[in-house]
This record gives C-alpha cells, sequence and structure tokens, in this order.
C-alpha cells in the first residue's frame, strides 16, 4: 500500500480514537464503545509494528479497498468467519441496490434526444458513473470511472453523482460545477482516489440553440461523435478530476446535426480482452459509424453484442459503461 495511503490510514485511526475517547469519557460504562476503541488502538499498534494490512490467518495482504474503506479489518475475504462473509454479503447487496437506485431513467427521452445507456458493474458495486439529468432547458449527461476497484470506488461514484446533482440544481454553469467538484475530490476524496470523467450540456430548448453541445473531458477516453457517417473523437482536454486541485478545465463546444450521435465509454469496453487482444477504440469507432443510423438504444445493444462476440470465453475484467446520445429533432 501506498505511504499516502498509509498515513490516510493512520490520520483516520488517530481521528477515530480521538472520537472514541472523548464518547467513552461521557459513557463510561458502555462496553460496545470500549471494545471498539480497543480495536482502533490494535490497529495503530499494528500499524507501529509494521503487522499492518497483513490478514491474521494466512499474513498475505488484506484487500486495499477494503482497508481504505474501513481501516479495521484484520482478515483477507478468504478467511472471513461464516458469519462475516454473510454480513459483508448483505453489506454488498445493499450498496448494490443503493447504487442501482441512482442510474437514471433507461431510454430517457427529452425534447430533440433520444438517450440510452448500459451500466454493468464487474462486481456488486461499481466505480463507473453514469447519469443523465435534464434541468431548466438543458439535458446534462455524466460518465465516468473513478479510480480502483470495489466499494471504495462506488462511494467515489456517489459521491460524484450527488455533487452534479446538487450543482446543477443550483443553476451554476458547467464549468464552474467541474472546478467545484475538482476541490471538492482534492480535498476530501480518499487517498489516491479520482476520476476520469465526460460530462456536457446540451440544449433542449429553441430552435437555433437546439444541437449545441457543451463538452468537458477531463482525462477520460475520448468520445465519439459521428455525424453524417464522418467520425470524430473528442480527446480529453485535462487532468482527472480530483488529481490537481489547482487544475483548470477547458470545455469544447460543438453543434451536433440532428441525427448525429455521442458515443461514451469506459475502459471496461475498450480495454476488453479477446483471444487477439485488446478490443480497442478503433474496432469500437468503425462499430459506432456503421450504426449511425441506429436509435441511441440500437447502438448501445449493438456495441454490446460486438463485446460478447469479440471476447468470447475471456472473462471480463472490469465495469463496462456505456452511453448514446442522439440529436433526434
Ligand atoms: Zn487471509
Amino acid at each position: 500500500m501506498a505511504a499516502a495511503e498509509m498515513s490516510f490510514l493512520h490520520n483516520q485511526l488517530e481521528e477515530r480514537k480521538r472520537r472514541l475517547e472523548s464518547v467513552v469519557a461521557l459513557t463510561p460504562e458502555d462496553a460496545n464503545l470500549e471494545a471498539l476503541l480497543r480495536e482502533v488502538d490494535s490497529a495503530l499498534d499494528r500499524l507501529a509494528s509494521g503487522t499492518y494490512g497483513l490478514c491474521e490467518a494466512c499474513h498475505d495482504t488484506v484487500e486495499r479497498d477494503r482497508l481504505l474503506a474501513d481501516p479495521l479489518i484484520r482478515y483477507c475475504l478468504d478467511h472471513l468467519t461464516g458469519h462475516e462473509r454473510a454480513a459483508l454479503q448483505r453489506d454488498l447487496d445493499l450498496a448494490s441496490e443503493l447504487q442501482r437506485g441512482l442510474l437514471p431513467p433507461a431510454d430517457l427521452k427529452v425534447d430533440g434526444w433520444e438517450t440510452s445507456y448500459h451500466y454493468a458493474p464487474l462486481g456488486p458495486v461499481s466505480g463507473d458513473y453514469c447519469d443523465l439529468y435534464p434541468y431548466n432547458g438543458q439535458l446534462f449527461f455524466m460518465l465516468g470511472d473513478v479510480s480502483g476497484k470495489g466499494v471504495a470506488a462506488s462511494m467515489g461514484m456517489t459521491q460524484l453523482h450527488a455533487l452534479f446533482r446538487s450543482l446543477i440544481g443550483m443553476g451554476l454553469p458547467l464549468a464552474e460545477i467541474v472546478g467545484h467538484i475538482n476541490c471538492f475530490l482534492c480535498g476530501s476524496g480518499l487517498a489516491g482516489q479520482y476520476a476520469t470523467l465526460v460530462c456536457g450540456r446540451a440544449n433542449t430548448g429553441g430552435d437555433a440553440e437546439l444541437g449545441n453541445i457543451e463538452l468537458f473531458n477531463a482525462g477520460h477516453l475520448p468520445v465519439i461523435a459521428v455525424e453524417q457517417g464522418n467520425v470524430r473523437l473528442l480527446e480529453s482536454t485535462g487532468f482527472p478530476l480530483g488529481m490537481f486541485r489547482e487544475a483548470s478545465f477547458t470545455s469544447s463546444c460543438l453543434q451536433l446535426n440532428a441525427d448525429g450521435l455521442l458515443f461514451l465509454f469506459t475502459d471496461g469496453l475498450s480495454e476488453a480482452q479477446g483471444d487477439d487482444g485488446e478490443y480497442g477504440i478503433e474496432r469500437l469507432t468503425n462499430l459506432v459509424r456503421r450504426l449511425a443510423a441506429c436509435c441511441a438504444a440500437d447502438v448501445v445493444s449493438a456495441c454490446l453484442e460486438d463485446l460478447r462476440c469479440f471476447a468470447g470465453a475471456n472473462p471480463g475484467v472490469d465495469d463496462v459503461t456505456l452511453l448514446a446520445i442522439r440529436h433526434a429533432a
């Protein structure tokens, strides 16, 4: 585990110790609090002696994401007791349900725009982020990937969801929203956690403005734009969010003609493995070009079908998220 993460965990444990001690001083008879305090002390002792993060059954390292989410964990996933395993499964099932509940409606259509997405976590929860939010005559769309895997990454995803929804609801310009979220993630994210992200704003208003899109690509894979058979890749113009507090973010503006298509995806698609190597952006770009006349839902399902053919028996190793947005005016 990186030094910065160890120091993050150390601070977390010291903070918990401080808080527990002040509560224990008020309620000295509480056995649960006493036990919790002993656990925190024992974790601090392990940090001091260099055995922190090693499973007490097999002495192998405990999963990094689980430690970042709960610094008191002492056993790797393989060595949980039956009771712990069942409790963890219940927590994960609930987290998975909550995360699904954050997704936008399927096949959302708003004035002049038709959308479709596919969201497939590899495990119960995902660090992929996908949202569509019509607000005040505009359609906001977001697709991103929080670094890391599992529960810690999924917490980053839920944070992004809440931040975007609240800041959009305040009527802020997209550039300000992106800047605020970057600062917030720099200050409060888990150690070493950042998010690559594409977010955009499509006008749904008067005829003259329909088709106007403002787009930010912060360290994410390119967005594929198809218009009248021509394909453009809209590449990243900035750092991932949560990496540098001082980073500035520039948007690109595009006018998408009627029937134009935007296609957004995470690396679970472009880096999927088949018998002949990686799926790749070129194969995807060629496919999306051929699908230019299809509705958004058909674009998404054709991509999934192509991925299935390509991957064959090779298992997926990452979350897969796709989003198609068609100017349907
Ligand atoms: Zn173990």
